[in-house]
């Protein structure tokens, strides 16, 4: 599996994470929320494809910027794209595996959060976007979010996870998925 880089971004003082995959045939760009020049500095191939957790302001607020500077193609939910206006995009699809620049990324819809957003299965572990944070879940107190899917969501992707596998999310460190089953109050117990 390819290394996943996390690029902590600063949107008015309020952090967020992007990731670069460097895959074998190049870079993969995860959200861009923000200071795009900052996520730019990390790239060190050319970029395959910018993928988009969801549609959120602190996740594609540096969209375009990005998208303008790469040329490369954007891939999303649909969803969510329609929902904030992304044009041009690549429209993602439950279940899908993605082939990018010599990886194997499967797709998964897990809405709740937002209506569109997804999951990146990438080997054993996974980019979860705001599905998951450290110790707590993505909001569902916002417009478009629901509890009873995040818990549907939840639900999909834990029974993937394994002792070592790292949860790639929109905010704060790397997390360790054992240690979230272990002690985050909000996951749903006796899936893994
Ligand atoms: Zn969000
Ligand atoms: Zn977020």
């Amino acid at each position: 599996m390819s290394d996943i880089e996390q690029i902590t971004v600063s949107m008015n003082g309020f952090e967020v994470n992007s990731y670069i995959i460097h895959a074998p045939e190049g870079d993969v760009i995860v959200d861009a929320g923000a200071e795009p020049e900052k996520i730019l500095s990390r790239v060190h191939q050319p970029v395959a494809a910018i993928l988009i957790t969801h549609g959120h302001g602190d996740h594609v607020g540096a969209l375009e910027e990005v998208r303008r500077e790469t040329g490369a193609p954007v891939y999303m939910h649909p969803l969510d794209a329609e929902n904030v206006g992304v044009r041009d995009y690549e429209p993602l699809e439950d279940g899908e595996d993605l082939l990018i620049a010599g990886e194997t990324l499967k797709v998964l819809h897990t809405p709740g959060h937002s209506p569109g957003s997804v999951t990146f299965v990438a080997g054993k572990d996974q980019i979860a976007g705001d599905l998951v944070l450290p110790g707590s879940v993505g909001r569902t107190d916002i417009a478009g979010a629901s509890w009873e899917e995040i818990e549907v969501s939840l639900r999909k992707v834990m029974p993937l996870w394994k002792e070592d596998t790292r949860l790639f999310v929109g905010h704060g460190p790397v997390l360790s998925a054992s240690e979230e089953v272990k002690t985050n109050p909000y996951l749903p117990p006796g899936i893994t």
